[in-house]
């Protein structure tokens, strides 16, 4: 496995949609390998597919003190209530932002060995899972802003209270 690079704002590859999987075969179980040990080793809450340059509908979810979660295929069948939350993606460094995200969400997709699973989600997990489901149609959080001055610098100078 290999810790693979971060594509970061503007690269083209985050602003396109990415296709789904037909055939789980070793160059997706390698790829998801790749994410996973990508996501722990930058301490990353989540990661999607084109966040490392591939257009493929993958994305592994990994919430501190939880088993990870590899999703081939995503979908959100599902959203309730609304919530405003800070939000920051490793594709954007140095930034954060206030975003409005589903309070729960049910999403389907499939596991690395093609079984359908269904996961019902709130908290982190269900942002988490909204925004890497986004990233697979080129949306980023700095999309869902409700205005500019919603999104900050993230300086380290600032005590951390
Ligand atoms: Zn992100």
């Amino acid at each position: 496995m290999a810790i693979l690079p971060i594509c970061v704002v503007p690269e083209s590859v985050l602003r396109q949609k990415s296709k789904k999987v037909k055939l789980i075969d070793g160059s997706i179980q390698r790829l998801i390998g790749n994410m996973l040990e990508t996501m722990h080793a930058i301490s990353g809450v989540g990661l999607a597919a084109p966040q490392v340059g591939t257009l493929l509908r993958v994305i592994v979810v990994g919430i501190p003190g939880e088993e990870d979660i590899v999703l081939i295929n995503p979908e959100i069948v599902r959203r309730k209530g609304e919530r405003l939350v800070n939000e920051g993606c490793l594709s954007v460094p140095g930034y954060f932002g206030e975003v409005k995200r589903a309070e729960s969400v049910r999403v389907k997709g499939r596991d690395l060995n093609g079984k359908e699973i269904r996961i019902k989600a709130s908290e982190l997990l269900a942002q988490a899972l909204e925004h890497e489901i986004d990233h697979l149609n080129g949306v980023l959080y700095i999309d869902r802003l409700e205005s500019a001055d919603k999104l900050h610098k993230i300086e380290p100078e600032i005590a951390q209270l």
